[in-house]
C-alpha cells in the first residue's frame, strides 16, 4: 500500500489499530458489492449500524458515546473509508462532523443526551441541511426561516432544502434557517425530527456521481418545532461554517484513500496486464504515470498528516484546511482520471475501482465548498482582499 515516504511509521499503537479495522472493514463488508451498488444507485444501508457498532462515526468527539480519539485516527478512518467508496465515507463524515459535532459543541445536554448515542452506534440518522435550491456557494442568503409560534415557546419552519446526504433515510435533520423573530435574523441550527408534520424529505434519482450514497430534498411547510430543539450555543453562520471545517478535514484525508486506491489499481493492473509481448509496467510512458501519481498521492498525504497535528493541538485555521481540500480533491480527480486511462477499456467498468473513483469525485470536488470556493478562500487569506462577489 501506497506510503511513499514512511509516514505511517509513526503511527501509534490506537492510531494502527484504527487503520487496520476500516481497512479490514472496507476490504471485507464494502468492495465485494459497492460496484452493483454503484450501478443500482443504492447504498448499503446495513453498513450504517455496523459502522456504528466499529465506532466510526464521530471518535474523534470527546463524549461518554464515542472512542475520543485523535484527529489523526480521526483522519486514517476516513481516509480508509474512502479508499472503499466516496459515498461511505460521506455517511460517517455527514452523521460524524456534520451532526454530531454540532449538537456536541453547540446543543443543550438534554439534546446531546437524545441524540448522541443513539447517532454514534448509528440506530439513528441524521442530515445536514445548508443548500437550497437557489443557494449552493453562498448559504448566507438562505431562504429557510423560522418564525416564533403563536404559543411563543417554539418556532415555526418553511423553506427547502437540497442536495441533502441521508436526508430520504435520516431520523432528524439539522436544519440551518434565519430566525427572523430575533433581530438581524440569525442563522440558527434546528434539530427536526423528520416523522414531525410539515417536513417531507424526497429521493433525488438520476445522479452520475456518488451513487452509492442517499441524496434527498427536505421540504419544510409550517414544520413546528419546539424551542428545546434550536442549539442554544450558535448563532450566525459561524454554526454551519465551523461544521464544514470539520467535514472538509475529514475530505482532505478520504481523498487520499480514493487517490491511493486508484493508484493502487493502475499499479497492479500494470504488472499484470500484457500488450506487445510484456507488461505494460515496463513502458516509460506507463512508469511516469505511476511516477507522478505517486508524487501527487503522498504530496496530499503530507498535508493532510500536517493538518491533523495543526487541528490536535488547537491551532488549525479553515483556510488551512480549504487548501488541503482543493488540493488533495483536485489530486484525487487527476489520480482518478490517469489510473481509467491506465486500464484501457476494462477501466471503465464497475469491476475495477477508478471509474467509480473519478464519478465520485465529481461531488466530492463541488460539495462542502467547490474547488472555485475554496480558491477564493485562499485568495482572500493571501491578499486580504475578498473576491467573492
Ligand atoms: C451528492 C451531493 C451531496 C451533497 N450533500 C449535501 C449535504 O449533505 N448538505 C448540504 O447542505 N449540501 C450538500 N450538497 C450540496 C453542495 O454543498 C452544493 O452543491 C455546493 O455547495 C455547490 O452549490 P451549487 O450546487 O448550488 O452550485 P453553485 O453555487 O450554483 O455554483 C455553480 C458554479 O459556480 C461557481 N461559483 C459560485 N460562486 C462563485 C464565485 N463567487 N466565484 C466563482 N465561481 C463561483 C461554483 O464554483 C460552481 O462551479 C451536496 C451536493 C451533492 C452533489
Amino acid at each position: 500500500m501506497l506510503d511513499y515516504v514512511d509516514l505511517e511509521a509513526d503511527l501509534s499503537e490506537e492510531e494502527r489499530l484504527i487503520r487496520d479495522t476500516a481497512r479490514e472493514f472496507v476490504d471485507e463488508e464494502v468492495r465485494p458489492d459497492i460496484g452493483d451498488h454503484f450501478e443500482a444507485g443504492t447504498f448499503p444501508e446495513g453498513l450504517i449500524t455496523e459502522m456504528g457498532e466499529l465506532g466510526f462515526y464521530a471518535p474523534n468527539l470527546d463524549h461518554e458515546s464515542t472512542a475520543n480519539v485523535g484527529e489523526r485516527a480521526y483522519g486514517l478512518l476516513m481516509q480508509e473509508l474512502e479508499a472503499g467508496d466516496s459515498g461511505v465515507r460521506s455517511m460517517a463524515s455527514v452523521q460524524g462532523a456534520l451532526v454530531m459535532y454540532p449538537i456536541h459543541a453547540f446543543g443543550s445536554e438534554a439534546q446531546r443526551e437524545r441524540w448522541l448515542p443513539d447517532l454514534a452506534d448509528g440506530s439513528a440518522v441524521g442530515c445536514f441541511g445548508l443548500t437550497e435550491p437557489d443557494h449552493g456557494s453562498n448559504p448566507s442568503a438562505m431562504e429557510t426561516r423560522a418564525e416564533r409560534a403563536d404559543d411563543g415557546g417554539g418556532y415555526v419552519l418553511n423553506g427547502s432544502k437540497t442536495w441533502i446526504t441521508n436526508a430520504p433515510i435520516a431520523d432528524v435533520a439539522l436544519v440551518w434557517a434565519k430566525d427572523r423573530s430575533a433581530e438581524g435574523s440569525p442563522v440558527r441550527g434546528f434539530l427536526v425530527e423528520t416523522d414531525r408534520d410539515g417536513i417531507e424529505t424526497n429521493h433525488i434519482d438520476g445522479k452520475l456521481s456518488m451513487r452509492a450514497s442517499i441524496t434527498g430534498e427536505i421540504s419544510l411547510a409550517d414544520c413546528y418545532v419546539p424551542a428545546e430543539n434550536v442549539l442554544p450555543d450558535v448563532s450566525g453562520m459561524k454554526g454551519p461554517l465551523s461544521c464544514l471545517t470539520q467535514a472538509r478535514f475529514g475530505i482532505a484525508w478520504g481523498a487520499v484513500g480514493a487517490a491511493r486506491d486508484c493508484f493502487e489499481a493502475a499499479r497492479e493492473y500494470a504488472t499484470d496486464r500484457e500488450q506487445f509481448g510484456g507488461p505494460i509496467a515496463r513502458f516509460q510512458l506507463q512508469q511516469e504515470k505511476l511516477a507522478d501519481m505517486a508524487t501527487d498521492i503522498t504530496t496530499a498525504q503530507s498535508l493532510a498528516y500536517r493538518l491533523a497535528d495543526l487541528k490536535e493541538r488547537g491551532d488549525l485555521r479553515p483556510q488551512q484546511v480549504s487548501m488541503a481540500k482543493r488540493n488533495n480533491v483536485r489530486t484525487c480527480r487527476e489520480v482518478a482520471r490517469t489510473a481509467r486511462e491506465m486500464l484501457g477499456g476494462n477501466g471503465i467498468t464497475t469491476d475495477y475501482s477508478p471509474m467509480r473513483h473519478l464519478a465520485n469525485v465529481e461531488t466530492v470536488y463541488t460539495y462542502e465548498g467547490t474547488d472555485d470556493i475554496h480558491t477564493l478562500i485562499l485568495g482572500e487569506d493571501l491578499t486580504g482582499i475578498a473576491a467573492f462577489e
